[in-house]
């Protein structure tokens, strides 16, 4: 899908979207379908797809089975396997997108969003547009992270993180260092082994891992889930069901014992070595990090040219790294496998309400929003997969949806009341607020006795919500109208100032 040009006028429309991953191409389907054409969605990229188009390291995959991981009204029954890998998700997104190709502006990157005069008026890389929603989609993976290791910048080599994959760089025969052991790391490091001299992988905390079970789907089953649409819907019950009976065990942390014990079976039969073994041993429950799905990545580690490494890194040379041991690890590339920003988004600190402060000046470091979506003191905003959201368990792409269904039911709600510009009532968010917080409480994510990107600065876990998705699904499916107020910026008197 090619760049967007720069669109001819007019530079206002009803609804902005930010983002054309799942969260913005769903919200463009789903408006369309409800009958609100009035719409631009930007993304700085020069294609859709968001996070499974940036993400193109080898091995890149979904943890989260396929039938369940797609929009439930844009069904795929060729998916090829149980667990699609990333070229096949970012082509099934630019099919799902290719109706919505006028409302695209890609290339536009969001520098900017103030609430301002009773509408948003957003800076892009290519102008300024106005909108009276903002729907922002940018998604919580989408700012990688580079720890800031002293010494890094004296570093020969080429330096890459997962997300930003050098595939200019041929890494035969190179010696590499991959810092990090989550979800990406585990994918990646299986693939490049086999190629590389050496690899240095400098692991900080052990990760739980238990068996992928990956399969192809075979030409029957294809056929059979393209001619009887009803195995396909079975097939993707059975994921969610059993998905959710699985989160028992992040709900109820003791009950994680049982899956531990698969993990550990799964680690001693792949590992002989006792002192690797031990290294790879997590110490805190199961599931308080991201438990990773992997059949090749212990095998991996036991391959002669690999090397865990497990003391802390001390500082970075132009040849290699020194852990804190006083260890040189000669390296000519560094992979960064670090993870996102994820608690402290990037958006935040550009969106600006009606008292002119930004997100990431009123969550100050904990991410609030009334089921997640809405923020009081920014009218007319909604937050697709913002606070509280996330998933341990299963498909993100349901949580979108729902958050969808209540867009639509608040739009609709609006519509009814005359329009203008609406926010959650400082007293729903908080209460809302307060009953995620008590549910988080007895969560492995909470009380697991780990340190995850689930936590934000404040200890609080801001990225998760602390339960199954249909109780999600039931918050959000009944709309509380008490809950939003017309903003109280509405009739104020027209700012002069602009974006700064
Ligand atoms: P991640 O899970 O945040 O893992 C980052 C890794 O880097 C961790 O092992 C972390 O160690 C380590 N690390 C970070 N800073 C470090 C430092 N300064 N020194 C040493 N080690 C450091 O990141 P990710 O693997 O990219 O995955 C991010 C998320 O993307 C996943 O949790 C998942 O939600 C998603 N993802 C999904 C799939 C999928 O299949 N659906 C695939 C890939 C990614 P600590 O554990 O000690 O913090």
């Amino acid at each position: 899908m090619a760049s967007d040009a720069t669109p001819a006028e007019p530079r206002h429309s009803r609804i902005a979207v930010i983002g054309a991953g799942f969260g913005g191409i769903a919200a463009g389907l789903r408006l369309r379908r409800a009958g609100h054409e009035d719409f631009v969605i930007f993304d700085r990229g020069t294609d859709v797809g968001g996070t499974w188009r940036d993400n193109t390291y080898p091995g890149c995959a979904c943890d989260v089975p396929s039938h369940m991981y797609s929009l439930s009204f844009m069904p795929n029954p060729g998916w090829t396997r149980s667990f699609s890998g990333q070229a096949e998700i970012w082509e099934y997104l630019r099919r799902c997108a290719r109706d919505l190709r006028p409302r695209l502006r890609l290339g536009h990157e969001v520098r900017g969003a103030v609430w301002q005069a009773g509408r948003w008026l957003i800076e892009t890389s290519r102008g300024a547009y106005t909108a009276d929603f903002l729907v922002a989609a940018s998604g919580p993976l989408s700012a990688p992270v580079v720890p800031d290791l002293p010494g890094l910048s004296s570093f020969a080599g080429p330096a890459f993180h997962s997300a930003q994959w050098d595939h200019d760089l041929d890494l035969r025969g190179r010696s590499v260092a991959v810092i990090g052991t989550g979800a990406s790391a585990v994918q990646f490091v299986p693939r490049i082994a086999p190629t590389v001299s050496s690899l240095s992988l400098f692991q900080r905390t052990a990760p739980w891992v238990v068996p992928r079970r990956d399969r192809s789907f075979s030409a029957r089953e294809l056929r059979a889930f393209t001619q009887v649409p009803v195995l396909r819907r079975l097939a993707r019950a059975g994921v969610y069901w059993g998905r959710e009976l699985a989160a028992l065990g992040f709900l109820h942390p003791p009950m994680m014992r049982l899956a531990e014990r698969t993990a550990r079976r799964h680690l001693t039969t792949s590992i002989a070595d006792p002192d690797l073994r031990r290294a790879l041993t997590p110490a805190y429950r199961m599931g308080c990090k991201r438990v990773l799905l992997s059949d090749d990545f212990y095998p991996a580690l036991t391959r002669p040219n690999v090397a865990l490494v497990t003391s802390p890194i001390a500082s970075v040379t132009p040849t290699g790294l020194v852990t804190s041991d006083g260890r040189e690890h000669r390296a000519d590339t560094i992979i960064f496998g670090t993870g996102f920003q994820v608690t402290d988004p990037p958006l935040a600190a550009v969106i600006r309400g009606a008292d002119g402060r930004t997100l990431a000046e009123t969550w100050d470091g904990s991410m609030r929003a009334y089921l997640g979506s809405g923020v009081s003191g920014f009218p007319n905003l909604f937050l697709l997969l913002g606070p509280n959201t996330g998933l341990g368990h299963t498909s993100v792409v349901f949580m979108i949806e729902c958050q969808l269904d209540h867009l639509l039911r608040l739009l609709s709600h609006i519509d009814a009341a005359g329009g203008g510009a609406w926010e959650p009532t400082p007293t729903a968010q908080a209460g809302y607020v307060d009953s995620v917080d008590r549910r988080m409480a007895g969560t492995v994510w909470q009380s697991g006795g780990c340190h995850s990107w689930y936590q934000d600065r404040n200890g609080r876990v801001s990225a998760l919500w602390p339960g199954h998705t249909w109780s999600y699904w039931l918050r959000t499916r009944r709309f509380t109208p008490a809950a939003y107020r017309r903003s109280p910026s509405h009739d104020r008197p027209t700012p002069t100032e602009v974006i700064a």
